[in-house]
């Protein structure tokens, strides 16, 4: 199994770190060759999303990626990512890959609020620690998408088809629920693949 982490900025390494105590390979991703690898999943970490947005733009990955997505590459986004999957961003923002259906807000809990730690349940991973910082939040979703946690009503995690997508950094705490969702996630997809079925 070989995950791509999305490395051209914010919290990648803390991925990394992740996958490799779960066994998991990994490659960093900074070049549209790099994108057209073979991977079986894919990672968008926490950061800036705007200067990631920019960066996927200018080195060509995201259009190579975006298609990837949308024929069934698993994702695993957090924070910054979300962002980068949202199909809509709150503020008449353009958005980047554009492949989930869900209108997000970004920097959503305004400044004194702006990080945070709690505990919430999470469909599929149990109830988990949440860092949240500087963190966007879901404002809508497509009634198909699968609404996976919500924090004071707000939501925080959803899932659509191969994507998940999370408003908060379960790479910076010790649990590894959602990285093991996430790696049965691709387990399956590989499982698909080996069976001849795309779906
Ligand atoms: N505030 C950041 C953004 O808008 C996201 C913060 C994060 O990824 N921790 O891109």
């Amino acid at each position: 199994m070989k995950i791509g982490v999305l490395a051209v900025q914010g919290a990648f390494i803390e991925h990394e770190r992740v996958l490799a105590e779960l066994g998991a390979d990994y490659v960093e991703l900074r070049s549209a060759a790099d994108a057209e690898q073979s991977l079986d999943g894919l990672i968008l970490p926490g950061g800036e999303s705007t200067v990631q947005g920019k960066l996927l733009q200018d080195s060509g990955m995201q259009a190579v990626l975006k298609k990837r997505i949308e024929e069934g590459l698993p994702v695993l986004a957090t924070c910054a990512g979300m962002i980068l999957l949202a199909q809509e961003l709150a503020e008449d923002e353009a958005c980047h890959l554009g492949t989930m259906p869900i209108k997000v807000k970004r920097n959503a809990y305004g400044r004194q609020l702006g990080s945070f730690h709690t505990w919430g349940i999470m469909r599929g991973a149990g109830k988990i620690p949440m860092t949240f910082i500087r963190a966007p939040y879901v404002v809508s979703a497509a009634k198909e998408a699968e609404v996976l946690a919500r924090v004071e009503g707000r939501i925080v995690a959803v899932r659509w088809g191969r994507q998940l997508a999370l408003s908060f950094h379960p790479e910076l705490d010790e649990d590894r629920s959602v990285h093991r969702l996430f790696l049965a996630m691709v387990r399956e997809y590989l499982a698909a693949q080996a069976a001849g079925c795309s779906a």
